[in-house]
């Protein structure tokens, strides 16, 4: 869902933190699961205590349907919700089931550079031509569907966007450590958010 006239996100963004050694982990995030994506995923000479399984779900991970993210991490380790820009705002049942049913105590909200959503409501032209040709529908159509919902997934600061619904689900589920953090694209790496900016 990439779109290259979207702004992109400034590489010196004060809110992030690179993970380029486990010194770098928050250390709030250090013995959570959180701590152990970050590790796994980031940290090729880590991946040595990476289990092949981990025989139950220790995390719930919320992130974009983009095609260009993909996680490092154990068979069993984690449910994964995708969605279009990772919002998490009709999937509250499917939280509330990773940690009742599923035993998630964690949740880690995933937002990641490039995403196609940001500036997604001036699209419509692409939207509207490519579900013709491909989806086969009518335009009428395609245009209803773009009115519906372009502006419900419109995102401006994907970073900001993902403290945010941490906090919403904090505010759900008072128990549940929800931690945001930005995959960047460019190199596959997963960054910290500092939300105390
Ligand atoms: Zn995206």
């Amino acid at each position: 869902m990439a779109e290259h006239h979207a702004p992109a996100l400034d590489p010196n963004d004060p809110r992030l933190v690179e993970v380029n050694d486990p010194a770098d982990i928050f250390p709030e995030l250090e013995s959570t699961a959180v701590g152990d994506l970050l590790r796994w995923h980031n940290l090729p000479e880590s991946r040595g205590s990476m289990p092949l399984s981990s025989a139950r779900a220790r995390l719930l991970v919320s992130m974009c349907m983009d095609h260009r993210a993909d996680l490092i991490i154990p068979n069993e380790f984690a449910y994964i919700l995708r969605s279009a820009g990772g919002t998490l705002r009709d999937s509250d049942f499917e939280v509330q089931y990773a940690v009742a049913v599923g035993g998630v105590t964690e949740i880690a909200l995933l937002a990641h550079t490039d995403c196609g959503m940001v500036g997604v409501s001036g699209k419509r032209a692409k939207f509207v031509d490519g579900l013709v040709a491909r989806g086969g529908c009518t335009a009428d159509f395609a245009n209803n569907e773009f009115d519906r919902f372009s502006t419900l997934y419109e995102q401006h600061d994907v970073v900001a966007f993902v403290v945010h619904e941490c906090r919403r689900l904090e505010a759900m589920l008072p128990s549940l450590r929800a931690t945001p953090l930005l995959y960047r694209v460019a190199d596959d790496k997963l960054l910290q958010i500092r939300t105390t900016l």
